[in-house]
């Protein structure tokens, strides 16, 4: 039975684990590892230290459908709406731009629970903690260096990192990569953005009515969400979260400053924006050093082949877009590569 690693568990490693098992079933081991110590990468879905507040969704916010989408990926969209993972977004989103046709979704449980529900449906071996360093080719396999200093073997690997992590790796990968495919993952660009999650107590109520907003006169913040007015999941019981957005520019110009000094100039801009806001409970800052692609590998079908034999694919929003439908497209062009 072939092994293959799949690195990342975001939502492209989740499908790409998903449409494997789906396609080999139980011709195949499939194993995901993740630095991360929980899934979701930047679909993620933050915890409050104090349980009684909702969770936040750091990253991804919901789900827009584009007419020619909705109908290339029905069976995706059918399959989570039908399991309640997804559910149409019904809350006011001031300031959204809105194209002609297209559908908003939300995930009740958090934006992490998409990726949750494909890997649930992979029944792959998921481990966490699991940095990898390096790739090295060993005849028809892939050995597998982590950060912790061993190394594991695989038939077959599929990196779903941003590029620039990828581009890290020790090993072979580098001298496999073609000119023209270096150049390639070269031009890809990233923006960098902060995001806050503010934690409230329950009985806090919001003075405003939106569950959230896009923020058209702040140099710093672009977007303001009550996150579980957002998603549809108000319960009773728990506080509030707000998750708030920073702007590209204002990402890009702190880009190199900690995170914990940051901080403190958002949570600033905000009291100015929301000048009755009630004090949160805890706060948590996140650093998206690579948030949206905004220049994507050029002319890709949505994965790059490194090697055929061992297989070695690279896949990722940055092959693709920036979405759920980015991350699903290049999840099936990597599965329509030859990885057993
Ligand atoms: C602030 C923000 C807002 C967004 N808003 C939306 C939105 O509203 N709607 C939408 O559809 N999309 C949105 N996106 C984009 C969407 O989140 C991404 O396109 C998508 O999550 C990318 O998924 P991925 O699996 O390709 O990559 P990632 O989610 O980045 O997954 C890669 C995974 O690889 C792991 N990893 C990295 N390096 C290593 C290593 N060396 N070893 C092991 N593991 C490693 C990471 O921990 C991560 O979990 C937003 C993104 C951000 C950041």
């Amino acid at each position: 039975m072939s092994r293959v690693l799949i690195v990342g568990a975001g939502l492209t490693g989740s499908v790409c684990a998903c449409l494997l098992r789906r396609e080999l079933q139980n011709r195949v081991q499939i194993v995901v590892w993740d630095k991360a110590r929980g899934s979701g990468g930047r679909m993620s879905t933050s915890r409050p230290p104090d349980p009684c507040s909702h969770t936040a969704d750091l990253g991804a916010q919901y789900i827009t459908a584009t007419v020619a989408y909705a109908k290339s990926h029905h069976s995706f969209y059918s399959e989570l709406l039908s399991s309640g993972v997804l559910q149409p977004l019904i809350a006011r989103i001031e300031g959204m731009r809105q194209t002609e046709g297209s559908k908003n979704y939300v995930a009740p449980g958090g934006t992490c629970s998409l990726v949750k529900h494909f890997l649930s449906q992979a029944g792959a071996e998921l481990f966490f903690d699991r940095h990898v360093t390096g790739l090295y080719c060993r005849g028809a396999s892939w050995e597998v260096q982590r950060k912790a200093g061993d190394r594991e073997t695989f038939d077959a690997v599929v990196l779903t990192m941003p590029v620039p992590q990828i581009l890290q790796l020790q090993g072979d990968l580098g001298q496999l990569l073609s000119i023209q495919q270096r150049e390639q993952l070269d031009s890809v660009v990233y923006s960098s953005r902060f995001a806050l999650a503010l934690f409230f107590a329950p009985d806090v109520n919001f003075s405003f009515s939106w569950a959230a907003r896009y923020v058209s006169d702040s140099s710093c913040i672009r977007y303001i969400a009550v996150d579980s007015r957002k998603r549809n999941a108000d319960s009773p019981g728990l506080g509030p979260s707000l998750v708030v957005h920073t702007s590209v520019d204002f990402g890009l110009q702190h880009l190199d400053q900690d995170k914990d000094l940051v901080q403190p100039v958002i949570v600033e801009e905000l009291q100015r924006l929301l000048p009755d806001l009630p004090q949160p409970i805890s706060v948590k800052c996140q650093k998206w050093r690579y948030s949206q692609v905004l220049t994507a590998v050029p002319d890709s079908p949505g994965h790059m082949t490194v090697s055929d034999q061992p297989p070695l694919l690279l896949a990722g929003d940055a092959f693709t877009h920036s979405n759920f439908d980015g991350c699903v497209e290049s999840a099936l062009s990597a599965l329509g590569a030859s990885l057993v």
